[in-house]
Parts: C-alpha cells; sequence; structure tokens
C-alpha cells in the first residue's frame, strides 16, 4: 500500500450527512480558495496549526512561557493566539495548557491509518447504504493522498462521497473518477470578476472541469452544491444565470443551495484572522424555497439545505 501521508484535521464518524446512510467524514487540511464565508477557515492552511479556544482560557500565562519559539502572542482583541510566522506548530503549549484552550489542528496520516478509522464502522455502512465522503478543504490538493486512499476504500467496497471546490488539475479528478460514486462539486459564482473577488481565484478552471465531468467519463452521481451568500451570489439575476449554466450539463442529478450561517466564524479569533463577511446576517432555509420552483423553470432538481 502507498507510502504517502496527508494531512487531516478531523474524522467525524456516524454523520447522517454528505451523502447516503451512515458515514465518517475525513476532512482534509489545506485549500486553494479563500471564501469569504468560509465556515471551517481551519481548513484553509496546508500546514498544521494552532487553534486557541478563548472561551476556555484562564489566562495564566503558561503557554508563553514554555514556547520555544517566542510564538505566543498576547492580542487584545484575540488573546492568546499563536504568530504564524513563528509557531511551527509544535503542540509544546497545547500539552502544557491546563484548561484544553490550545488545540493542534492537522494532523499527518498514512492511508492505512485513516483505512483503519473508517473500517470501524463498515458494518454500520453496509447496513445503512451509507459509506465514506472525503472533505475538507480541498482534498485533490493532496492527489497522492487522495489517489491512494480511494484505492485502498474500493478494495474494501466503500461507498465513496467526494466535495470538492473543483480548483484543480483535471488529471487528478480523471485518475480518482473509477473509484468515486457521488461527486458534490462546489459552484460558488459564474462570474468570473465576482468569483475572483469573492474566493481568490478564477472561475475558470473549475467550470472547465465541470464541463469535463459532464463528457460521459464519469458514470457516478453529480450534485453541485451553491451556497447562498447575500450580497455575492444571492440576486434572481445570479441564481438565474447558474442554473442556465447548469442545466445544460445532462449528468448533474441535482443542485444543493447551502444557506449561508454563521457557525465557523468564532474559529477566525482562535486563528487569530479577521471574520470577512461580519455584518451578513445567517439565511433561513424556509426564505429559499423559491429556488426550488426557479430551478424547475431551468429542468433541475434543486434541494434548499439538504445537507
Ligand atoms: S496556557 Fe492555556 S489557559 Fe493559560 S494563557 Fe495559555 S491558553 Fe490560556
Ligand atoms: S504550537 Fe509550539 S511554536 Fe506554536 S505557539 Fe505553541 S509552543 Fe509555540
Amino acid at each position: 500500500m502507498s507510502g504517502t501521508m496527508g494531512n487531516i484535521y478531523d474524522i467525524k464518524r456516524f454523520t447522517a450527512h454528505d451523502g447516503p446512510g451512515i458515514r465518517s467524514l475525513v476532512f482534509f487540511k489545506g485549500c486553494p480558495l479563500r471564501c469569504r464565508w468560509c465556515a471551517n477557515p481551519e481548513s484553509q492552511q496546508f500546514s498544521s496549526q494552532l487553534m486557541f479556544y478563548k472561551n476556555k482560557c484562564a489566562g495564566c500565562g503558561k503557554c508563553i512561557a514554555v514556547c520555544p519559539n517566542a510564538a505566543v502572542l498576547r492580542d487584545e482583541t484575540f488573546g492568546f493566539i499563536a504568530e504564524g510566522s513563528k509557531c511551527n506548530a509544535c503542540g509544546i503549549c497545547a500539552e502544557a495548557c491546563l484548561y484544553g484552550a490550545r488545540e493542534i489542528i492537522g494532523k499527518m496520516y498514512t492511508v492505512e491509518e485513516v483505512l483503519s478509522a473508517v473500517l470501524k464502522d463498515s458494518m454500520h455502512y453496509d447496513n445503512s447504504g451509507g459509506g465514506v465522503t472525503l472533505t475538507g478543504g480541498e482534498p485533490f490538493m493532496q492527489p497522492e493522498f487522495i489517489f491512494g486512499l480511494l484505492k485502498a476504500l474500493k478494495a474494501y467496497s466503500v461507498n465513496i462521497a467526494v466535495e470538492t471546490s473543483g480548483y484543480t488539475k483535471w488529471e487528478y479528478i480523471e485518475r480518482a473518477l473509477p473509484y468515486i460514486d457521488l461527486i458534490y462539486f462546489d459552484l460558488k459564482h459564474i462570474d468570473g470578476e465576482a468569483h475572483k473577488e469573492y474566493t481568490g481565484v478564477s472561475a475558470e478552471p473549475i467550470l472547465r472541469n465541470l464541463k469535463k465531468l459532464n463528457s460521459g467519463l464519469y458514470n457516478g452521481e453529480l450534485v453541485i452544491r451553491v451556497p447562498f451568500i447575500p450580497g455575492v451570489n444571492s440576486s434572481d439575476e445570479v441564481q438565474s444565470h447558474i442554473f442556465s449554466y447548469l442545466s445544460g450539463l445532462k449528468s448533474v442529478e441535482r443542485v444543493e443551495i447551502m444557506p449561508y450561517h454563521r457557525l465557523g466564524s468564532s474559529k477566525y479569533e482562535g486563528l487569530g484572522l479577521q471574520y470577512g463577511l461580519k455584518c451578513v446576517e445567517p439565511v433561513e432555509k424556509d426564505g429559499l424555497k423559491y429556488l426550488t420552483d426557479m430551478g424547475k423553470r431551468f429542468g433541475l432538481k434543486v434541494q434548499v439545505d439538504a445537507k
């Protein structure tokens, strides 16, 4: 089996979303996008990093005393965060903190280690029609690791879903296709400039990969996920444009609209980052039911907050 290692920041067992049945979710660390609404900012940086939980901190200062790199900042707003350029995520302060206020996010795993973690629940996958979902971050940012893991999972006939931003090389997606049963493909905007402004990258490679996925090379299920972000892509004009584009792709099984929420905003503080959408109010899913009808007019099956 492959000796490649991958940086994984969480493995969640017994979930009932991100695919059919009971599933394990494997979260890959690292993402080429910087979406302003990202609910998992700890997934963005590829390397492991320190998360500080201000609500648990007693202010004892032990982390400052033990850090070998003088990397702990006592910031007025954020508290005892780590200075990114000095912190090497050694974890010494996290071990020393008696209050559980510090945690290293991201750990290097072998394929075998992930496999043995997720196979513990194979009986539940079989009984419920579930399986394993690889998500992140962007799983294809670790191409050798995802490929090794896909092959290993398929050898055990595990149902596999992958959630991707689509921002990756087509070769990486293509060689993975025979192993994937379900792809969640995120589409945030269709306008190139707006996409770049709000996510930091161009939409072009994403749309190119989506088109290739539609060309008959993939036999599994293709679901498009569209985050609904007020002021970014929430107008009828932008939504119609997205639906119109998707209606031309015959492989798309359905579209899932993901209403904007702020559940990840507190994590930004723990990483010493500013949350980019502070003034935007969360969206109630009931208010988005009209998108199902709008989708029908384009011949699309649209679900709101199906996660
Ligand atoms: S060691 Fe823990 S409780 Fe003490 S200041 Fe640091 S983070 Fe806070
Ligand atoms: S993880 Fe290591 S380098 Fe980073 S703040 Fe803690 S002790 Fe210092």
